[in-house]
């Protein structure tokens, strides 16, 4: 069987949680797209286009893994591509809440497609984008938190470098 997933996110930035889940995860299916997901009139730090840029440059020694992006519901975008699975990062119990609701919503628009849950690695279950941002807005080194292509591209829109 061919089994493809995907798993969504806005990735603004990619961050090495991220990158973890994509490397420890990518291998066991035949083909997994990273899909960034733009809404209209959403405030974002890197266009689409740019996040689409820094992950490929992350992951392209992944043969079977793809990035790509869209603006609508995830679910719409499975059914076009006749996916029906979904992967979701869980940074411990944290998420869990938040990300039950959206699965759950997930399944009520689209019965065939099912969420698989995935624990973050716990050294980096604090990293997230938006406070790599903050950190990085006040003068904070990330470069633990993020790989070097997106630490120079927000060193860079703050003015750092
Ligand atoms: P969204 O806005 O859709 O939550 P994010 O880019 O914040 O998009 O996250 C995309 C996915 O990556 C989500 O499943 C999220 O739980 C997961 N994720 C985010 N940060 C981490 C991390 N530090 N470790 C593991 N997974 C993470």
């Amino acid at each position: 069987m061919n089994k493809s997933i995907i798993y969504p996110g806005s990735f603004d930035p990619m961050t090495f949680g991220h990158l973890d889940i994509i490397k420890r995860f990518h291998g066991h299916y035949d083909e997994f797209i990273v899909l960034i997901s733009y809404a209209e009139g959403k405030n974002y730090m890197f266009s689409a286009e740019e996040r689409l840029v820094l992950i490929k440059e992350n992951v392209k020694d992944f043969k079977n893994v793809k990035v790509d992006m869209f603006s609508g519901l995830t679910t719409e975008y499975a059914k076009t591509k006749d996916i029906t699975l979904l992967l979701r990062g869980l940074r411990g119990s944290v998420d869990l809440e938040s990300e039950t609701s959206l699965a759950e919503m997930n399944k009520a628009l689209s019965s065939e497609l099912e969420t698989q849950f995935v624990l973050s690695s716990p050294s980096l279950n604090c990293i997230s984008s938006r406070l790599i941002k903050e950190i990085a807005k006040n003068g904070g080194d990330i470069s633990k938190f993020v790989p070097p292509n997106v630490m120079n591209s927000i060193l860079s829109k703050y003015g750092n470098n």
